[in-house]
């Protein structure tokens, strides 16, 4: 979409040791705790082993980030603390890891070359039964395994969304401060979103924004003007900002971490066109505010969706908000607990998710506010605190 290389180098110099990296936050403390909570929750669970491929999950256990590739990389746990994980990894691909102590994790490594056979090495000595296998494991490496002494298997998500879906000091830290890079760049839109530019010229100037203030990249740049703003996925478009327009700016992307922001605010270009803007905003930011203020330790994710929902439907405008209130967000930006009628969870000190409620009147303009929030001992912390109100340039 957008040229950002070279802005992000650059951001990399300028904010790489100021933000810090994955192994700044994951330190051997940190990563053995997480490898024993893992075991605890997959004895839990009955399962006899859990395999973790490359992606969010595996960078939290390890600090490894990267993607799976045909090759198989894995990290395999037994539940059983008597036998040691196993990371097996493609040659090729182990010499850029060397900095991660996974020695000193008791980690076993096993590499392998091109015509051996690598499921079988990773699930050499693996204790038989149920295996838990990362949600994200192409069907590539599932069903190899499967074949090559793993034929039970289930999600892991179940397992490690135990571990994940709470957020300790250091994760708080880097949301925090993802939180407060994303409200420096929502500080900044009145420089580049006016009428007679298109979507996609302000989009581009976010998006560069949001690397300068310290993101590693812009994973989403929604700019979504007049009619395009009551659609909840448009992403960008040529359409030309006209006087009058409701725009929705909707923003994120990960620090070096890997823990990311994402925040709403909706803008007017002039004073709105559409008469029942003011009315419906009030109503969409009373709905947000009361979201927001009924998080604390027991609500359930579902209470939280409600209130928000409550607000809109009072004002009559249920069916115009047409989708969950909020989502986890953490290494990954979208993750568990789901903020979603259904979902009875209650939410516990830690974990972190947005409150995002939106009204879309098809046709014509949509607007949405979105912050994320953190829950506290005692109530809820905004991770996001620019102020709510339409934002008229
Ligand atoms: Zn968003
Ligand atoms: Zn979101
Ligand atoms: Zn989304």
């Amino acid at each position: 979409m957008v040229s950002r290389l070279p802005r992000e180098e650059e951001a990399r110099r300028r904010y790489g040791r100021r933000m810090g990296v994955s192994s700044s936050v994951l330190d051997v403390t940190t990563m053995r705790s997480r490898l024993d909570r893992l075991r605890r929750h997959a004895a839990d669970a009955g399962v006899a082993a859990t395999v973790v491929s490359p992606g969010s999950d595996l960078r939290y256990l390890t600090g490894i980030a990267g993607s799976s590739f045909e090759r198989l990389t894995a990290l395999v746990v037994p539940t059983g603390a008597a036998v040691a994980p196993v990371f097996v990894s493609p040659a090729l691909e182990y010499a850029g890891l060397g900095h991660v102590p996974l020695g000193e994790l008791g980690i076993e490594v096993r590499t392998w070359v091109d015509g051996e056979d690598p499921y079988a090495l990773a699930l050499g000595g693996v204790p038989g039964g149920r295996v838990a296998v990362s949600d994200m494991t192409p069907a590539l490496h599932l069903l190899r395994l499967r074949d090559a002494g793993a034929p039970d298997q289930q999600l892991a998500g179940p397992v490690l969304r135990e571990l994940r879906m709470r957020k300790d000091a250091s994760e708080l830290a880097e949301l925090r401060a993802a939180g407060a890079a994303i409200d420096r760049v929502h500080a900044r839109v009145g420089e580049w979103l006016r009428a007679g530019r298109t979507e996609a010229a302000v989009a581009a100037d976010i998006a560069a924004a949001i690397v300068e203030e310290g993101h590693a990249r812009a994973d989403f740049v929604i700019v979504g003007a007049g009619p395009n703003g009551a659609s909840p996925h448009h992403s960008v478009s040529d359409r030309v900002i006209e006087d009058g327009d409701v725009v929705v700016v909707d923003i994120g992307g990960p620090l070096p971490s890997g823990y990311g922001s994402d925040s709403t605010r909706t803008y007017a270009v002039g004073s709105p066109r559409e008469p029942d803007v003011a009315s419906a905003y009030a109503a969409l930011q009373a709905a947000q505010q009361a979201s927001v203020e009924s998080v604390r330790p027991g609500t359930t994710c579902e209470a939280i969706d409600r209130a928000a929902r409550d607000v809109l439907a009072e004002a009559g405008l249920a069916e115009h908000f047409i989708h969950r209130t909020g989502h986890g967000i953490g290494l990954d930006g979208h993750e568990e607990p789901y903020i979603v009628a259904g979902n009875d969870l209650p939410v516990e000190a830690g974990m972190t998710f947005s409150i995002e409620p939106g009204v879309y009147l098809a046709g014509r303009w949509g607007a949405r506010i979105e912050d994320i929030v953190a829950v506290t001992e005692d109530g809820v912390e905004r991770f996001n605190t620019r102020p709510t109100d339409l934002v008229v340039l």
